[in-house]
């Protein structure tokens, strides 16, 4: 079975670029170049749609973006519009034909729609929608926003996103074609990323800055939530589709999903990561020799809870960067295997000392007793526990694949008892309130429900969170 090992971590569902650049040679190149600096987005799928004058080509298939794409099926994506995506799906409805860009040709001309979210109305706007005959080919909500659009075709593209996005709850940063636009949307809280940056002769929207960097592009602004932006005629112009919502940008984005070097609305990710470290370090002190991290994602926080502690930072697990995706069979032994596969304990640093491990988030649990008992083995005196983010409690309906509650370690079990089980001489975990500051100093503007059940909508109270990829 080809499988991801992860290390206990939560799961970003995707990643969305667009690019706006007609007469532009290297268009799909350039797509294909934004979606590799979003591959931590999303790794099961990887597609990108071009548009030529209103007509629209594309290729999607399973695998990460360099699996995906020869030199030759870029060269034959030609056009002055790209719609990128990668994406990793919550459930076994992992098939080609929930790939995205989503490419839909309907009365009004064809469509290229990116989608990264999820919708919580999705179910039922599609048994409407069945009820009325429609007929639906994939399995992702996505197809929905795709099939309102198109059956408000007849106002226009704008008026026609606009009634979907009336319709529709829940997250989304989508990134659409049509004729000769690029149009970005984000949902009326702002819960996913999506940012607007400049190239020469054109304009690019990413999940993400850090995409940027890597095309050469000038970071201009976020979208901002509740904002449809529609790029045409090489000009920007902006309609505010909605204003009544609060703004709730995921805090676990600036925790783990995004990259260090991403600035999401106006913040740093690497700047938040070093803040809740220090953070961390003044709400849970430790009498240690070392700071260590569970590399990559606890490397930005270990460096701030050792600034803060004055403890020196080390290394003590080194990761092997090559087995992101390999055969592993799901079970007990081999997820075992798994975690001393992707790490490995740095003895000579390790031996004899009291140890602080810092890891970014703790979910399901079994990934931390395997690592704390492996830094033991080799020699630890101590081994103390510091998570910077609280503790995972709640489910996400908002795109992120969380396990159900049952599952998740922070809603079953006290923290004394998780300490037992990973079997470090202490634990401590981020406050919520020292997450939100560590972000932003007025902590305002941000989601943070899976750790306060606080959802910044109405969420179902019951059944599955994925029914609709489920049906
Ligand atoms: S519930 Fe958690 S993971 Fe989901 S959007 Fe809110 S902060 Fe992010």
């Amino acid at each position: 079975m080809y499988n991801t090992i992860n290390l206990d971590k939560l799961k970003e569902e995707c990643g969305v670029i667009g690019i706006y650049g007609p007469g532009e040679q290297q268009l799909s190149r350039m797509a294909y170049f934004g979606l590799h600096a979003l591959q931590h987005r999303g790794q099961e799928s990887a597609g990108i749609a071009v548009n030529q004058g209103g007509q629209i080509t594309y290729y999607k298939e399973m695998g990460l973006v360099q699996e995906v794409f020869s030199d030759d099926i870029i060269e034959r994506l030609q056009g002055d519009i790209a719609v990128g995506h990668v994406r990793y799906s919550t459930t076994g409805e992992s098939y080609v034909i929930n790939a995205q860009p989503l490419v839909v040709r309907y009365k009004g001309g064809s469509i290229a729609l990116a989608h990264n979210g999820n919708l919580i109305n999705a179910g039922e706007i599609r048994d409407e929608l069945e009820d009325q005959g429609v007929i639906f080919q994939t399995s992702i909500d996505s197809e929905v926003i795709a099939n309102l659009i198109a059956r408000y075709n007849a106002f226009g593209i704008e008026k026609a996103i606009q009634k979907t996005m009336g319709q529709i709850r829940g997250s989304y940063a989508l990134v659409i074609s049509y004729g000769d636009k690029l149009i970005g949307v984000r949902d009326p809280n702002g819960l996913r990323p999506l940012c607007i940056g400049k190239i020469d002769g054109g304009y690019v929207l990413s999940s993400e800055s850090c995409a940027f960097n890597v095309l050469g592009a000038e970071f201009i602004r976020d979208v901002a939530a509740g904002e449809m932006v529609i790029i045409e005629g090489g000009q920007i112009r902006s309609i505010q589709y909605s204003n009544e919502q609060k703004k709730a940008l995921c805090s676990f984005e600036f925790v783990y999903f995004a990259r260090p070097d991403s600035v999401l609305d106006g913040q740093s990710v690497y700047i938040s990561r070093r803040n809740a470290g220090k953070m961390l370090a003044k709400e849970h002190p430790a009498e240690a020799d070392l700071v260590i991290a569970v590399p990559d994602s606890g490397t930005v926080a270990a460096i701030g809870y050792a600034e803060e502690s004055k403890i020196p930072f080390g290394e003590g697990l080194i990761k092997n960067r090559y087995v992101g995706r390999t055969f592993i069979q799901p079970d007990q032994k081999m997820r075992e295997l798994s975690v001393r596969l992707k790490l490995n304990v740095l003895k000579e640093n390790i031996k004899g000392k009291r140890i602080v491990l810092i890891d970014d988030s703790i979910v399901r649990g079994t990934t931390s007793g395997r690592i704390v008992e492996m830094l033991k083995a080799a020699g630890a005196a101590e081994v103390h526990l510091r998570v910077c983010s609280p503790p995972v409690k709640f489910s996400c309906y908002f795109g992120i694949d969380t396990p159900t509650r049952k599952n998740l370690v922070g809603a079953t079990h006290s923290i004394e008892e998780i300490r037992k089980m990973v079997g470090a001489d202490s634990l401590g975990y981020l406050s919520i309130e020292g997450l939100l500051e560590s972000i932003h100093e007025s902590g305002e503007g941000l989601c943070s429900a899976c750790f306060s059940g606080d959802y910044p909508m109405e969420v179902p109270k019951s059944g599955n969170k994925y029914l609709f990829e489920k049906r």
